[in-house]
C-alpha cells in the first residue's frame, strides 16, 4: 500500500447535533464540532445516490446485507492504493472502505468494528453471510491484536471462501474484529490448524450507537454556511486583486468538471468581462460536451472552444498505447490545442483561471497560486480555489444548484478523456457498463496491439498497458498470474535510426560518422516542413538535403542515410543526433501545436496539419525537444 501523503491539512469534521459532516471546528448551529480521523490526503467529498446503492450492493453480496441505510448524510474519502480506494464515512465515524482489487478484478468492502456492528449486532445471523463466532477462550487474544486461529473458531459461516472479508463475533454476538479469512469456512469448522482470520479491525464489544438519520445535503450546506463564505470571500478577494495585477484579458478554462464549475461560478460572481475556454480533446465524454453547451447559455457567455477530433487515433498507431510515464495524448489532444486556443484569441496573452486544487496531488499542491505557463507563450494562470477541498467545491454547487456532469452521478469523481491512462482499472472497468462503444474500441485497439507483440491479452484486461514500466505490485500481479509483459516481436513499423560507422577523421579536417534509417526518407515533406532549420541552412539538390552551420555540414539522403562532419567528435554525433530527430519530427509530425507557443521567434505556424518552420529560424532548438515525436516516438512498452 503506498504511504499516507499530506497535501494540506485534513479538514473534515462533524456536528453531533445536526449530524452533518463540517469542514471546520464549528458548525453555523453554533456547536463544536468533532474531527473525523481520516486518511491523508484527505479530499473528501459526498457520496451520491450511486455511490450509496454501490456500496450496498458490494455488502449485499459479501455479507447479506446492506451497509448504509438509506437516511444518511454519506462522505468519501479517496485513500491512497493501488487502485480506486475510499473511505466510508457515516455518523461522523469511519464505517468502512471500498477498494477495487486488481488482482481479483472486483470491488471488496472492508468494513471496521463501527460497520461491522451495523451490519451484524443484533441480527439474525442466519440470514447473514462471511461470519465467524470465536470461542469464549480465544476473545482476549484477539481484541490484543492477534490473528483467529482455526481452532478457537466456535463457529463460522461455511460458505466462506479464502480470501473473503470475514467479521468476527463473540459467542454472544457481539462484533470484536474484522480482517480476511485465510482458509474456508468448512476448513475453520474443521477446525485445522493455522489461521482462519488475518484481523485488520480489532477492539472490545461496544454497544453501535446510531443518530437519527433524514438529514439531508442542503442540510449540509446550511451547517457549512459560515465556512463556506470565509472561503469564497476569499475567493473573490483573489481573483479581483489578480485581475487588478496582471491587466490582461480574462479567461476561465472550463473543462466540463465540478472544479472548473465552481471556479467558473466565482469569477462570474466578480467579474462582468470575461471568456470561457474549452479545449476538446476528442476524447471527452459526450456528457461533458452537453455540459459545457449548457453552462455557456447559463453564464451567457461566449464558449472559446478548440477541437482536435480524432487527433488520438490518428496518432496512436504511431506512439502505441499512451502510459502514465509516457502521456503523449496531453501534449497532442490537450497543451497543442490549448496553446492554440490562445494564440488564435489573445494577442498579447492573457490571464487564464484554471480550477486546479491542491488536495487533488502532490505535484499540484506544490504549485503557486499565480504561475505563468511554461508552454503557452504569454498565458499566466491562476487558481481561486488552490486550498478548496472537494467537499468545498460541492457544497459551493450544490448552494447554487449549479449544472454539474451528470457523471458524477454514475460513479466517476474525476472527469477528463475518457482513456486517460492515469485512470483506475475500476474507472475503466466502470467505462463498459457506462459507456460500452468508447469502451469496446478502446479494448479492441488494445487486444490487437498486444497480439502483435506477442503480449497476454491479461496485459489487456488488468489494465497493464498504462504502464510502460510496471509499478512492483502490478509487476507482482503480471508474474502471479503468468502474463507475459514483455514484447516478443515487434510489428516493424517503427522509424529506427543506427549509427552505421564509427567517427572518422576527414580529408578536409574535422570529424565525420554516417548513419541510416530503416526506410527510405521523404524529403520533399521535409522540405515542406522546414524541420531542418532546427539545424542549420538546407539546400535540397536531386535527392539530397544538405544543411550546414558553422563548421557543422550534414546530409540527408533520399535513401534514407545520413552523413554528419564537424570540427570534434563530440559535436559529430551531437549533429547526428539533433538531423535524426528533425527528420523523424518532420516525418511525423501530426500537427499538435505544442512547439509552437515554445518558439521565441515566432516561426512556426501549422498548415494542413503539419508544423511548418519558417526561414526566420534561429536554430534556438527549443521546439525540438518538447516535441511528443521526439520525446515519445521511439519507446516500446516493456522496455
Ligand atoms: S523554437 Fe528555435 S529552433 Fe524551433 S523554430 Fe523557433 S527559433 Fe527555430
Ligand atoms: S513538430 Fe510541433 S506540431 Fe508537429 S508533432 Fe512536434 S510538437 Fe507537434
Ligand atoms: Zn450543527
Amino acid at each position: 500500500m503506498s504511504k499516507p501523503v499530506y497535501l494540506g491539512e485534513l479538514l473534515l469534521y462533524w456536528c453531533p447535533a445536526c449530524n452533518v459532516p463540517v469542514l471546520g471546528k464549528k458548525c453555523s448551529c453554533g456547536n463544536i464540532t468533532q474531527k473525523v480521523s481520516i486518511t491523508p490526503p484527505g479530499d473528501i467529498r459526498p457520496a451520491f445516490a450511486h455511490d450509496i446503492e454501490h456500496i450496498n450492493a458490494v455488502s449485499q453480496e459479501q455479507f447479506g446485507q446492506p451497509l448504509v441505510p438509506d437516511d444518511r448524510i454519506v462522505v468519501l474519502n479517496k485513500a491512497p492504493y493501488d487502485d480506486r480506494m475510499d473511505e466510508i464515512i457515516v455518523d461522523g465515524q469511519v464505517i468502512a472502505s471500498i477498494r477495487f482489487e486488481v488482482d481479483r478484478l472486483k470491488w471488496v468492502l472492508l468494513p471496521r468494528l463501527a460497520g461491522a456492528r451495523r451490519l451484524f449486532q443484533g441480527k439474525d445471523l442466519s440470514k447473514l453471510k462471511n461470519w465467524v463466532i470465536l470461542d469464549r477462550s480465544a476473545l482476549q487474544f484477539i481484541v490484543k491484536g492477534a490473528n483467529v486461529l482455526a481452532p478457537g473458531i466456535e463457529n463460522a459461516d461455511p460458505d466462506i471462501c479464502e480470501l473473503d472479508e470475514a467479521v468476527v463475533l463473540t459467542p454472544d454476538k457481539e462484533v470484536v474484529a474484522t480482517g480476511r479469512a485465510r482458509m474456508s469456512g468448512e476448513r475453520m469448522l474443521e477446525r485445522e490448524r493455522g489461521v482462519g482470520v488475518k484481523t485488520r479491525w480489532k477492539g472490545m464489544p461496544e454497544e453501535q450507537a446510531t443518530p437519527s438519520g433524514g438529514q439531508t445535503w442542503d442540510d449540509v450546506v446550511r451547517a457549512n454556511e459560515d465556512i463556506l463564505d470565509t472561503f469564497i470571500e476569499k475567493g473573490h478577494q483573489f481573483i479581483e486583486n489578480v485581475a487588478a495585477t496582471v491587466k490582461r484579458p480574462v479567461s476561465v478554462s472550463y473543462s466540463g468538471g465540478k472544479d472548473s464549475l465552481a471556479m467558473l461560478q466565482l469569477v462570474d460572481e466578480c467579474l462582468d468581462d470575461y471568456d470561457i475556454l474549452f479545449a476538446d480533446t476528442g476524447l471527452e465524454f459526450p456528457e461533458t460536451l452537453e455540459n459545457v453547451t449548457m453552462i455557456g447559455d447559463r453564464y451567457n457567455k461566449p464558449i472559446r472552444s478548440i477541437s482536435v477530433g480524432d487527433a488520438f487515433w490518428r496518432s496512436v498507431d504511431d506512439f502505441g498505447p499512451p502510459a502514465m510515464e509516457a502521456r503523449w495524448c496531453c501534449k497532442v489532444c490537450k497543451l497543442g490545442p490549448i496553446t492554440q486556443l490562445i494564440e488564435d484569441n489573445y494577442e498579447n496573452g492573457c490571464l487564464t483561471f484554471i480550477g486546479q486544487r491542491k488536495y487533488e496531488s502532490e505535484a499540484r499542491a506544490r504549485s503557486e497560486r499565480v504561475w505563468k505557463n511554461p508552454w503557452v507563450g504569454n498565458q499566466i494562470g491562476a487558481s481561486p480555489i488552490q486550498d478548496w477541498t472537494a467537499l468545498h467545491v460541492w457544497l459551493y454547487i450544490f448552494k447554487h444548484d449549479l449544472p454539474y456532469n451528470p457523471l458524477y452521478e454514475q460513479g466517476y469523481d474525476r472527469i477528463g478523456c475518457w482513456l486517460c491512462p492515469s485512470s483506475s482499472l475500476a474507472d475503466l472497468v466502470r467505462l463498459k457498463k457506462t459507456h460500452p462503444r468508447r469502451e469496446a474500441r478502446l479494448t479492441q485497439y488494445l487486444l490487437e496491439y498486444a497480439k502483435q507483440r506477442g503480449l497476454s491479452s491479461q496485459w489487456v484486461e488488468y489494465g497493464l498497458w498504462r504502464w510502460k514500466k510496471l509499478p512492483l505490485t502490478m509487476a507482482t500481479l503480471a508474474s502471479d498470474h503468468g502474463i507475459n509483459v514483455i514484447p516478443t516481436h515487434d510489428p516493424e513499423q517503427e522509424l529506427t535510426f543506427a549509427q552505421t560507422s564509427g567517427y572518422r577523421p576527414c580529408k578536409e579536417g574535422g570529424m565525420s560518422a554516417e548513419g541510416s534509417f530503416n526506410t527510405a526518407v521523404d524529403l520533399s515533406r521535409l522540405e515542406t516542413t522546414g524541420m531542418l532549420r532546427v539545424v542549420g541552412k538546407v539546400l535540397y539538390i536531386e535527392g539530397v538535403a544538405s544543411v550546414s552551420h558553422d563548421e557543422d555540414r550534414a546530409q540527408v539522403f533520399a535513401s534514407g542515410t545520413l552523413t554528419t562532419r564537424s570540427d570534434t567528435e563530440h559535436r559529430a554525433k551531437e549533429l547526428m543526433h539533433r538531423v535524426e530527430l528533425s527528420v523523424r519530427r518532420g516525418l511525423k509530425c501530426m500537427g499538435c501545436g505544442v512547439c509552437v507557443g515554445k518558439c521565441p521567434n515566432n516561426a512556426i505556424t501549422i498548415r494542413n496539419g503539419m508544423a511548418c518552420i519558417d526561414s526566420i529560424c534561429d536554430q534556438c532548438g527549443r521546439c525540438l525537444n518538447v516535441c511528443p515525436v521526439v520525446k515519445f516516438g521511439s519507446v516500446g512498452h516493456g522496455e
